[in-house]
């Protein structure tokens, strides 16, 4: 069905799967959205940051100009957060932006690109939509083998992609390991280091990866503010790198690529310490109140380090279509070949409890 004027790799493409939104389910259904939970995307249950809310307000002003297209304002916030040279940023709508921008700039339809199985879903994506080949690494216990991975790699290979934590298995890589694979990986290979959940891990299981673009010019590392920072539908994130290698994403992405809006609430959400400590506290309580029922039920999950559980059920379609009719939204995951798993995002106590009750039932009943 799809039109016949593309290539033959962007006609095999297989779209992203997001979460199901929760205005199509009351429709759907014919639900009341007041009463859908959606715990699918991994978004930030705390609500909007009051200091993004007001940034916001106050840019509404600025609208009818362009955004800045150098993000000069963002990215001298980001320095200073993160102790990094403004000129070894790029803005990006969303950090999915900067996932796909890396592949289209760094890999030719002649090369490959080396990912984990069950990596999240858009390095595939983002591969075949350059026209490469992936090659995808097997998993160990869901987690990435960068042993593996860094023996995939071929003369061809220009990219690797890594997620850490990884959606939607939760798994951190090793203390070290990271470090380890970019000592042994050739340095004509960018490794993108995807950090979407970084801020969920405790400052134990935290290593400063950004102080290793020092040593490694062909490292890039993207953060995004749809998480922890609760921006996702204002579609902001970024990467680090080297200048050269920041240089070469600021020339190739489309002007303005993030609105006026998403850099004032950043700059703003980035400063938002209270916030982030909330959404920690939230984010702590509410995987101790999930993780304790899924034990509780004799419900085998994969221990996670990010915002979200993937936990194994027998039918996955089947417990997933039980939740939608409960109007609980969560993620079923066939498209990473998980076809006994699903993953449900920390929401709020209340919708932990409702997912869980409902959760209860369907197997009670
Ligand atoms: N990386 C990972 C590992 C993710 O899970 C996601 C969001 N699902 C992203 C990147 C992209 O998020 P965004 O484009 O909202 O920054």
């Amino acid at each position: 069905s799809s039109s016949p004027l593309a290539p033959q790799h962007v006609r095999d493409l297989a779209p992203y799967q997001g979460g199901k939104p929760i205005a199509d389910l009351a429709r759907e259904l014919n639900l009341d959205p007041a009463s859908i939970i959606k715990l699918a995307s991994n978004e930030n249950p705390q609500g909007l940051s009051s200091k993004a809310r007001e940034a916001m307000l106050l840019a509404m002003d600025g609208l009818t100009r362009y955004p800045d297209d150098n993000g000069y304002a963002l990215k001298a916030a980001i320095a200073r957060r993160f102790a990094v040279q403004p000129s070894q940023i790029v803005l990006g709508n969303g950090s999915n932006d900067i996932l796909e921008l890396a592949a289209r700039i760094f890999v030719t339809p002649a090369d490959t690109v080396v990912y984990s199985q069950y990596a999240f879903a858009y390095y595939r994506l983002a591969t075949q939509a350059a026209g490469a080949r992936g090659l995808e690494v097997r998993a160990v216990e869901y987690g990435h083998d960068l042993g593996a991975m860094l023996a995939a790699i071929q003369p061809d290979t220009k990219l690797v992609f890594i997620a850490n934590p990884n959606n939607p298995t939760g798994t951190l890589c090793r203390p070290g390991d990271v470090l380890e694979f970019l000592e042994s990986c050739p340095p004509q290979v960018l490794v993108v280091l995807d950090e979407a959940y970084v801020e969920f891990l405790p400052p134990e299981k935290r290593s400063d990866t950004l102080a290793l673009l020092q040593r490694f010019p062909n490292l890039l590392v993207c953060r995004t503010l749809s998480k922890a920072y609760g921006l996702a539908g204002l579609r902001i994130g970024f990467g680090i790198a080297s200048p050269a290698v920041a240089e070469l994403l600021n020339r190739v992405r489309r002007p303005f690529n993030v609105n006026a809006l998403a850099q004032a609430a950043a700059v703003a959400a980035l400063d938002d310490a209270e916030f982030l400590r909330e959404t920690i506290r939230i984010n702590t309580a509410g995987m101790q109140q999930l993780t304790e029922a899924f034990i509780r039920l004799g419900i085998p999950f994969i221990p996670s380090h990010a915002n979200f559980i993937t936990f194994h059920v027998g039918d996955g379609a089947l417990l997933n279509q039980y939740m939608l009719e409960q109007g609980v939204i969560i993620r079923p995951l066939t498209n990473y070949g998980m076809r006994d798993s699903l993953r449900v995002s920390i929401g709020l106590p209340e919708e932990n409890a409702r997912f869980i009750a409902v959760l209860e039932a369907a197997l009670g009943g």
